[in-house]
């Protein structure tokens, strides 16, 4: 099986905003067979866990407070795309509704209304025409 690149919060790594992971057992397994490397674009971005959440706000990312991350966001993002490149990585399995990694996310309203649009390091994959998977 060729390797793949997984969210770090499904492989069991608290990274999430709010010091918590999102276990999955099977990106899990993938990972303890050495299958999947985990990742998390907002930790390799320079984001402290926890952290405030942030939402895509136009063509920025902010914090709930309002602090500009998009630049945490966009460095993220290329980071995993250049792991990607190099390792010649052509699938991921990412965690949905995340404002990097979902294939849908939140509208940057901050209300919880869930919109079809990818975050920043998903859309930045498909571009590179890297498949994304999302749980
Ligand atoms: Fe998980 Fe991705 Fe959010 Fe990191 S950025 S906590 S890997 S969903």
């Amino acid at each position: 099986m060729d390797k793949i690149v997984v969210s770090s919060c499904l492989a069991g790594i608290k990274c999430r905003y709010d010091g918590t992971c999102k276990k999955d057992e099977y990106v899990s397994s993938l990972v303890e067979k050495g299958i999947a490397v985990p990742m998390c674009p907002e930790v390799l971005g320079g984001l402290s866990t926890p952290r405030e959440p942030s939402e895509i706000v136009g063509d920025k990312v902010l914090t709930k407070s309002g602090r500009d991350v998009t630049k945490n966001y966009y460095d993220g993002a290329n980071m995993v795309l250049d792991y990607c490149k190099k390792h010649n990585i052509k699938k991921v399995i990412f965690k949905d509704k995340s404002p990097s990694c979902g294939k849908c996310i939140y509208d940057g309203t901050f209300s919880g209304k869930l919109i079809n649009k990818p975050g920043i390091t998903t859309a930045l994959l498909l571009e590179n025409n890297i498949k994304v998977e999302v749980r």
